[in-house]
């Protein structure tokens, strides 16, 4: 087993604090990594807080996870010793089921091993995420980096990357398409990137007019702020798909109305309370509300090669893991640009000079 130092909470309302843990031995098909950069996702703080209402304790957040092979097990074939990787949001699945075989882990029948707050595939064992040292997964929720991406930067593009690339693609992001990204944050800030990469003409919706230049910077064509009346008349029937990355409540009726007669708004951001609709914002133009999960883990590696080949990064702030509660803070107060990703070398460090531990939580 290997010790790995983490960032945990224990409660909804208590703050991230040390924890140490026990990674399992390799089984044959296992993969120990060393975690160098993990990103902060808006999920992370919706689940340490338990604002989807099915958290356990204690947690270790984290699912946008880079580093370095460093432990194989015997039957690995795909990594080699020093290799670089990712982890996202799983870590396990059936591997049989109809969803698995056609590459939709995420949509696995027996229901897919989260990588934290979650279970293992025996359902008991508990999972913990990538505000740690070290992690061990299965090989196939491995995922390449490709050399061209630096890897703090490539950290987000593990959720926010896929979250946002598997939509625009599935609904024809292209040229000749325009796309409107509702929501700039960590998920709508690479949404940018990845529809233009894609060729899109690309619209930022948001609520902060401090974002205007960076929407420009990030390579929006416009930018509108969703607190004017005026711009939702404007815009009207304007759109081909809008991508809804809005972690707050918020009404879907009047972004639906900016589709165009048969466009499709997906919804990614997860609000803690239910939202309402009405009929008829669909059903004038037989317009399309979708609603889209993460990707696969074929997607995902396509995602991070076209994120190679077209230049997509994301931009963050990097911190060390005692920078985490105040990360948290910020990012519940939408004061983040764009990403928080942890640096756990301070962890590696201190977990370095710890004599090893007497007790063994996983
Ligand atoms: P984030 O960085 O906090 O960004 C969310 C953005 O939403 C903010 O930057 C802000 O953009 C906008 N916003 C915040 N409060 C708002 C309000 N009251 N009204 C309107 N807009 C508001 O969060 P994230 O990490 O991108 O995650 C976004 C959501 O996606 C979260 O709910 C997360 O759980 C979810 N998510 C879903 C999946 C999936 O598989 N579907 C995967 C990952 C994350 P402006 O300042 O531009 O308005
Ligand atoms: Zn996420």
């Amino acid at each position: 087993m290997a010790t790995a130092l983490a960032f945990a909470v224990t409660s909804p309302v208590a703050p991230l604090a040390p924890l140490e843990l026990q990674r399992r031995e390799l089984r044959p098909h296992d993969v120990l990594i060393e975690i160098s950069f993990c990103g902060v996702c808006h999920s992370d703080l919706h689940q340490a807080r338990n604002e989807w209402g099915h958290s356990s304790y204690p947690m270790v957040p984290g699912h946008e996870i880079v580093g370095e092979v460093r432990q194989l097990g015997s039957a690995v074939t795909r990594f080699a010793l020093g290799d670089r990787v990712g982890v996202g949001c799983m870590v396990d699945s059936c591997a049989e089921c109809g969803p698995c075989r056609a590459g939709q882990e995420q949509f696995c029948e027996r229901g897919a091993a989260f990588t934290y707050n979650g279970t293992e595939m025996d359902r008991r064992t508990p999972t913990y995420g990538g505000y740690s040292t070290h992690i061990v997964v299965q090989e196939h929720f491995v995922l390449r980096v490709p050399a061209a991406l630096e890897l703090a930067r490539a950290a987000p593009l593990l959720c926010a990357g896929i979250t946002t690339y598997s939509p625009l693609v599935r609904w024809g992001t292209g040229p000749g398409t325009r796309v409107a990204v509702v929501g700039l944050g960590g998920l709508g800030h690479v949404a940018v990137k990845l529809a233009r990469a894609l060729g899109a003409e690309v619209s930022v919706l948001s609520t902060s007019p401090n974002k205007r230049e960076d929407a420009a910077r990030l390579g929006a064509q416009a930018f509108e702020l969703t607190a004017t009346p005026e711009a939702f008349r404007r815009l009207r029937g304007r759109f081909d798909v809008v991508l809804d990355t809005v972690s707050a409540v918020h009404d879907y009726d009047p972004y639906l109305r900016l589709l165009r007669p048969g466009g499709t708004m997906a919804v990614v951001g997860i609000p803690p309370e239910p939202v309402r609709l009405r009929a008829g914002s669909l059903i004038g133009g037989n317009r399309v509300l979708a609603g889209s999960s993460i990707g696969g883990l074929a997607e995902t590696q396509r995602m991070l090669e076209f994120c190679a080949a077209h230049g997509v990064l994301a931009d963050i702030e990097l911190i060390p893991a005692s920078r985490l509660n105040e990360a948290y803070e910020r990012l519940a107060k939408n004061d983040v640009k764009y990403r928080f990703v942890v640096d756990l070398a301070s962890l590696h460090a201190r977990r370095g000079a710890a004599p090893e531990p007497a007790s063994a939580q996983k």
